[in-house]
């Protein structure tokens, strides 16, 4: 008995914190974006509450709006719920509407490199003492880290790289602080004409930082880097008689 009031303890304290959580998120959502129009969305969320009077009352969810910095649900009976006063409901409700107007982020999702299955398995460090478990993959330099296992393809796939990490290991691989380009890097922004492992230089002596890149463009530039560290080894090894 002990051990289920605990967990129930555990589990409430949980949920009351994932409850703060989606009102903020739905708060930073608003004043950022505006009121979310909940007529948009094909599939009509109703709210249940008390009006005035006392008396339950069932209406459509018309808008969420931000009053005084608290989220609000107004409804076609022209009543509104405010944060204070929402039911887990009323909250999962606003969660779908935006979910349904695509205005949720998603967690992009592993899947296999080889077959695109989301059927796969990584290492991860797990949490024990939270009764939602939080886990992380494993960035320990181990013989799994970056790989995951295909149920599909019943093998241990490693998965593809990001860019920026692909450069920053490249200088590190190498021992080199800097590379200069021989041809420069085109960019929207302008000729990329050296780089290091904590940005780049244009044409233009202005600095740039890895972020303003996408992620094609920066794999591209992982690749000319590779290709460049190459050619100048090349270079001084002849310089140096090899
Ligand atoms: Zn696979």
């Amino acid at each position: 008995m002990k051990e289920n009031k605990l967990m129930m303890k555990n589990h409430l304290t949980a949920f009351c914190q994932l409850r703060k959580e989606a009102l903020d998120d739905i708060r930073q959502y608003l004043r950022d974006n505006g009121e979310i129009d909940a007529t948009q969305v094909s599939n009509h969320y109703q709210a249940c509450y008390f009006n005035h009077h006392g008396e339950p009352v069932t209406a459509l969810i018309e808008s969420i709006i931000l009053n005084e910095n608290k989220v609000e649900v107004t409804t076609d009976e022209n009543y509104s719920i405010g944060e204070d006063d929402m039911t887990t409901e009323h909250i999962e409700s606003v969660l779908n509407i935006m979910d349904d107007l695509n205005l949720i982020e998603k967690q992009p999702e592993v899947l296999c490199p080889k077959c695109q299955s989301n059927n796969v398995k990584m290492n991860v460090w797990m949490n024990p003492n939270t009764p939602d478990k939080t886990y992380n993959p494993v960035d320990d330099d181990n013989e799994y880290s970056g790989r995951v296992y295909c149920e599909d393809c019943k093998d241990i796939i490693a998965l593809p790289i990001s860019g920026e990490k692909k450069i920053r290991e490249l200088f590190l691989d190498n021992d080199i602080d800097y590379v200069t380009f021989d041809m420069h890097f085109p960019t929207d922004k302008g000729y990329i004409i050296s780089v290091s492992a904590d940005g780049f230089e244009y044409a233009s002596e202005e600095t740039g930082s890895f972020d303003e890149l996408d992620e094609n463009t920066l794999e591209n530039l992982a690749y000319e880097l590779e290709l460049q560290i190459e050619a100048d080894k090349e270079v001084f090894d002849k310089a140096r008689g090899f």
